[in-house]
C-alpha cells in the first residue's frame, strides 16, 4: 500500500511465530490489526510459518526466539527474495530483540559465532561480555527517535527484555530511545532499540505494541503513508485500559508512581 486508501485491505503478516514466538511477541501483529479495524480499516493478519513462501505484507512483525531459531529465521529470510523484494516496495518492519538482531549485519549464534543478518538496518549484533539483560526495560525516546504525525516524540516505552547479545548502531541506524531502567542495545551508549526510513528494532517485549499503543498507531501511520511522507494521522482511540495497563507495569519500575510518570510524559510533549 503506497497512499493512504482507508477502502484498501492493510495486511499485516508475523513472520515465523513457528521460530520466533518465544514471548508473545506474535501480539504486536494482533495490536496492529485491531487497532486498524478499531478505525474501520479491512485488515488481514498472517501468521506468515517457516518453510513456505512469505505473503506479501503492507507491515511485518518479527518476534524474539531462541539462538537456534534465529538463525534458522534468519536464513530462510535471506533465501527468500519476498522480504528484500517487500523493503523494496516500503513495507514496514518491526522487529524485536532477535527480530531485532536479524535486521541488521550480523548476529551471534549461541557459540558466539555471527551469522549474516538481513542488512535492513545499520546494526551490528555481537556477543556480550556481561550477565544476561533480563528484566523490565523502560526507555525514553529521543530526539533521533521517530516522530509521531503530530510531530511530538513518543511517550516513554515500556516493556521487558531478555536477551545476551549486545547491539551497536551503524551511522545509518538512529536509536529509537536512551535506556532509564535495564539494558537495552548494551553497547555501552545506553540507547535502546534502531530505526532507519520504516524499519523499526526494539529489545522491547511486552508484546511492545500492547504496552506502547502510540508505537502501534506509528507502525500503521507508516504503512498507510507514501514510502518517504510522514506518517498518517489516525483518529484517537479509547485507550483507558491500555493506559491502564502502562500505568502498572511504569509503578511495576518503581521510581516514580504512576501519576507522576504520566505528568513528566505530559511535560516533554
Ligand atoms: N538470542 C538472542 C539473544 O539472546 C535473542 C533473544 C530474544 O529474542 N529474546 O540475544
Amino acid at each position: 500500500m503506497s497512499s493512504v486508501d482507508r477502502n484498501a485491505m492493510l495486511t499485516i503478516a508475523v513472520i515465523f511465530p513457528d521460530l520466533l514466538g518465544t514471548y508473545g511477541d506474535g501480539g504486536n501483529g494482533l495490536v496492529l490489526a485491531r487497532r486498524a479495524s478499531w478505525r474501520g480499516m479491512d485488515t488481514e493478519l498472517i501468521q506468515a510459518d517457516s518453510g513456505r513462501p512469505l505473503p506479501t505484507a503492507d507491515l511485518y512483525c518479527i518476534g524474539g526466539g531462541e539462538d537456534g531459531p534465529q538463525v534458522r529465521a534468519a536464513e530462510a529470510l535471506r533465501a527468500d527474495r519476498s522480504f528484500g523484494r517487500a523493503m523494496e516496495q516500503g513495507s514496514v518492519v518491526l522487529g524485536v530483540c532477535a527480530g531485532y538482531q536479524l535486521l541488521g549485519h550480523s548476529f551471534p549464534d549461541r557459540d558466539g559465532r555471527p551469522h549474516d543478518g538481513l542488512g535492513v538496518l545499520d546494526v551490528t549484533t555481537a556477543k556480550g561480555g556481561g550477565p544476561r539483560a533480563v528484566g523490565e526495560l523502560l526507555a525514553s525516546v529521543t530526539a533521533d527517535a521517530p516522530r509521531l504525525p503530530s510531530g511530538r516524540l513518543l511517550p516513554l516505552l515500556t516493556g521487558f527484555e531478555n536477551h545476551s547479545a549486545r547491539t551497536t548502531l551503524g551511522q545509518d541506524a538512529k536509536a529509537v530511545a536512551r535506556v532509564v531502567r535495564g539494558v537495552g542495545n548494551g553497547a555501552g551508549d545506553r540507547t535502546e532499540g534502531a530505526w532507519s526510513d520504516r524499519v523499526l528494532g526494539t529489545y522491547l517485549h511486552g508484546p511492545v505494541l500492547a504496552r506502547n499503543p502510540a508505537l502501534a498507531d506509528l507502525l500503521l501511520g507508516w504503512a498507510l503513508a507514501t514510502p518517504g511522507s510522514a506518517p498518517v494521522a489516525l483518529e484517537p482511540l479509547d485507550d483507558r485500559d491500555q493506559e491502564e495497563l502502562r500505568g502498572e507495569r511504569l509503578a511495576s519500575v518503581g521510581r516514580t508512581r504512576p501519576a507522576l510518570l504520566i505528568r513528566r510524559r505530559g511535560g516533554r510533549r
